[in-house]
């Protein structure tokens, strides 16, 4: 039977629909009443249920308990963080190839990707007037900075893009400050991201903007930054948000601000980075592809042992758990440690452009990338039925407490072209609130995670990885979906 067909279509044809209702599936949404998929697929997915329960057993209190932990900390101790151009990614690059060569993976290889290296050199910010105070900051990826010397100049603070605008000419030639409200990281980051533009727009000749967290212990955020093609380039940074807050309370007492701002920022072009791809080979479908993805560089600042190093952990531990199983599923299952995704999914985008004739063949991708803590589900973008094979293949993570679905996934950026070619996309949700207080700052480091969740995760990552690999049927591709630039969290 065709898998494109609908359930209608089938229903039709006096075949039975199996029903999966709110009740049973916490994450079903409100008013849905019913979940629609075929009895055999049900029944088939229920199957798996010893084979999940095997897998989960051998990370949670087998062989791979407590590796997954301990090979991050080996990983991020070792080489530091690895921003895009550095010593340490080169290092790491290297390293994730030659365990992948070293542990009989197939097709294992380093893929060249051209980037820009972005060199933060050293940077400071100093408040001089009304009192002298070192501020807390962070330069913002790919912003410009002052090559002819310290900025020095009056300051103004503003809450929104609106209050800016409504300023008129009364930024011109002043430093702007964002204090914008936090209301979550995608309502508040397009300050991070847009801030420059909106500044050098009102004639401001730099912009400090508060870091995009609802918490901090004087720990700035980093992350990109934009510029607009006949917008001036100005400097671009990000405030701990203690130190906007308290720029803000002073400008609002009326006094007049002064802040110095240097920063030795500079872009070095055409360089290259490596994604690094291996495969546990399909044993009959062998050139439909499930691909498990996460990224290799993080910032500068920190360790990116949750920013995406756990990511890149889970997705090799799942395959070596697998194999070390003897668990070959019928399709291929690909690993992808993408280089350059916080300077704007580089190593994806070049990816899929370099193998853009076999993207048809891919039948589902998995992305980590929002810190690895105690899994609860997962994020998915894909149709209705797609949805619905979901629900009922996360019932195999019921010992995991990991059976929520949400719609539509929010944190897979290097999954960005394949959700719009339709294939079926999912990102891994945890239990974590913490994620977005210590990505992007110099608190990002292994002294976060704890080694019985990432077992959890890459128990979870290689169960869903296997039965995605193996189901006799496909999930099927959403034809409908589109991603708006710009939509994914980077
Ligand atoms: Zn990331």
């Amino acid at each position: 039977m065709s898998v494109t067909k609908s359930c209608s279509v089938v229903l039709t044809a006096i075949l039975v629909c199996a029903m999966l209702t709110g009740s049973q599936t916490p994450s079903v949404q409100e008013g849905r009443s019913e979940c629609p998929i075929l009895v055999e697929h049900a029944r088939e997915i229920e199957e798996y249920k010893p084979i999940a329960r095997k897998i989960i057993d051998f990370f949670l209190s087998g062989d791979m308990r407590g590796r997954t932990y301990k090979n991050l900390n080996n990983f991020v101790d070792s080489y530091g963080p690895r921003m895009l151009g550095s010593s340490g990614l080169r290092r790491a690059v290297t390293h994730v190839y030659r365990g992948l060569t070293r542990q009989n993976f197939s097709n294992v290889r380093m893929e060249p990707v051209n980037i820009p290296v972005w060199v933060r050199g050293t940077e400071s910010a100093t408040l001089l007037r009304p009192r002298l105070q070192r501020l807390s900051m962070v330069g913002l990826g790919d912003s410009v900075g002052t090559p002819d010397g310290p900025i020095r100049a009056e300051t103004i603070v503003v809450r929104s893009f609106k209050e800016l605008e409504a300023l008129g000419d009364k930024a011109s030639g002043k430093i702007v400050v964002f204090n914008q409200e936090f209301i979550s990281y995608d309502d508040s980051v397009s300050y991070r991201l847009n801030g420059a533009i909106a500044a050098a727009k009102a004639g401001g000749v730099a912009a400090l903007i508060r870091s995009v967290t609802n918490h901090s212990l004087l720990t700035p955020h980093t992350g990109l930054m934009y510029y607009q093609k006949g917008v001036p380039k100005i400097p671009g940074a990000c405030l701990a948000t203690e130190h906007a807050d308290l720029l803000h309370r002073l400008y609002r007492r009326g006094k007049k601000l002064v802040i110095q701002l240097q920063m030795g920022a500079h872009t070095i072009q055409n360089k290259t980075s490596n994604n690094v791809v291996a495969d546990l080979p399909g044993a009959s479908l062998s050139e439909k592809v499930v691909l498990i993805s996460a990224h290799i560089d993080s910032w500068d600042i920190g360790q990116g042992a949750v920013d995406d190093g756990g990511g890149l952990m889970i997705a090799w531990g799942a395959l070596v758990g697998l194999k070390r199983l003897g668990l070959r599923p019928r399709r291929t299952l690909r690993v992808a440690m993408f280089t350059g995704e916080e300077f704007g999914t580089l190593g994806s985008n070049q990816y899929y452009r370099d193998h853009a004739a076999e993207l048809r063949d891919f039948v589902f991708a998995l992305e980590s990338d929002e810190g690895v803590f105690s899994p609860r589900g997962l994020g998915f973008t894909g149709s209705e039925r797609a949805q619905c094979i979901l629900r009922h293949v996360l019932q195999l993570m019921t010992p995991l407490n990991a059976t929520v679905l949400e719609v539509p996934m929010l944190g897979g950026p290097d999954l960005d072209v394949l959700v719009a070619q339709g294939v079926p996309s999912a990102c891994l949700l945890t239990r974590n609130q913490q994620y977005f207080t210590v990505h992007h700052t110099s608190a990002d480091s292994i002294a976060v995670l704890d080694t019985a969740e990432l077992d959890q995760a890459a128990a979870f990552w290689a169960v869903l990885a296997f039965v995605l690999g193996d189901l006799s049927f496909e999930v099927p591709r959403d034809i409908t979906t589109r991603v708006e630039p710009g939509m994914s969290r980077l």
